[in-house]
């Protein structure tokens, strides 16, 4: 079963009017492989400018990096997937292991988050990974399946998700997964993905990477049977987050 490939790129608290101007105009310019799908997710006050960008290029979409379970009211800071829908934004991150650990996000906060975005036709990337400590441990798949039972009571059209296996010790740190870890896990998640839907739609979900993906070391966990894709943090910033979404080239 071929998969599209999958890239996003999470630009976190980063950026200013003129970066985020350089980085969807060098997106724009590039080469990009047809069979990666590619979404890039800047911080809120960018999207709609980074949208008016984009206007007439259909290869790059764009994405929120958070959106509450709320569709409105008095919830100081935050937004709403209804929002994200009313702005034609067609993509949100739920579950970053930031959001996770620094604002203290419980799986069923994500479980929410999830359930609120679909029910508004936003599709998800649904981020899972275990913490260091959990890894050496043993415990990586477990953790792991453990958040995906809770955010799955919430997804009934598995179509509308792209699973990031994201283990936390590799995110930001240069400590990149290697690719027999990432695939152990991919492959375990596939595994409660069979079991939970069946083998027919199971082989259609994206499982993507993510934790210090670069333009080099992209091409091996893409090689992978079970890695359709990644999303992509430092170096989604950088001229070669071209070379991640071409890993496949
Ligand atoms: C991320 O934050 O989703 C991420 C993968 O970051 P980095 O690529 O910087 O490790």
């Amino acid at each position: 079963m071929s998969r599209t490939f999958f890239v996003g790129g999470n630009w976190k608290m980063n950026g200013s009017i003129s970066k985020y101007q350089e980085l969807v105009n060098n997106l724009k310019g590039a080469r990009l492989d047809d069979n990666s799908e590619v979404v890039i997710a800047p911080p809120y006050m960018y999207l709609l400018p980074a949208q008016e960008l984009l206007k007439g290029n259909n290869r790059i979409q764009i994405g929120a990096q958070d959106a509450y379970f709320k569709p409105s009211g008095a919830f100081t800071g935050e937004i709403s997937s209804a929002m994200l829908k009313d702005a034609q934004i067609s993509w949100v991150i739920i579950g970053h292991s930031e959001r996770r650990t620094l604002f203290h996000e419980t799986d069923d906060e994500v479980a929410k988050k999830v359930q609120a975005a679909l029910d508004e036709n936003v599709k998800v990337i649904l981020c899972i990974g275990e913490s260091l400590e959990q890894r050496e441990k043993g415990d990586s798949i477990k953790v792991v399946i453990g958040q995906l039972d809770a955010a799955a009571k919430s997804v009934k059209d598995w179509s509308k998700v792209v699973i990031a296996y994201e283990p936390v010790w590799a995110i930001g740190t240069g400590k990149v997964a290697t690719k027999e870890q990432a695939q152990e896990v991919h492959a375990a998640i596939r595994d409660w993905l069979v079991k939970a839907i069946g083998q027919g739609d199971a082989e259609k979900v994206r499982i993507i990477y993510g934790g210090s993906v670069s333009g080099a070391n992209c091409k091996e966990l893409a090689a992978q049977k079970d890695i359709d894709g990644f999303l992509v943090g430092g170096a989604s910033l950088k001229p070669e987050f071209v070379d991640i979404v071409n890993a496949r080239l």
